[in-house]
């Protein structure tokens, strides 16, 4: 499965990084970035984590790719 943040709510508090550093990085910009194409079957519960943490509801899951 695919994963992606949405820069235009992004905030960059790195919430995400902290919950799943192997899928999401935080840079300069402070905007997070998906790091991998594909989310891993074992990062997905890291990753669920990661979008219940974001306080700006911006990472989801893409479906159907
Ligand atoms: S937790 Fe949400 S708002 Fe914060 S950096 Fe990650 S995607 Fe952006």
């Amino acid at each position: 499965m695919k994963v992606e943040v949405n820069h235009d709510v992004c905030e960059g508090h790195g919430k995400c990084e902290m919950a799943a550093p192997e899928v999401f990085e935080l840079r300069d910009d402070d905007l997070s970035y998906v790091l991998v194409d594909e989310v891993a079957p074992a990062l997905k519960e890291k990753v669920d984590r990661a979008i219940r943490l974001c306080p700006r509801a911006a990472i989801r899951w893409v479906e159907g790719v």
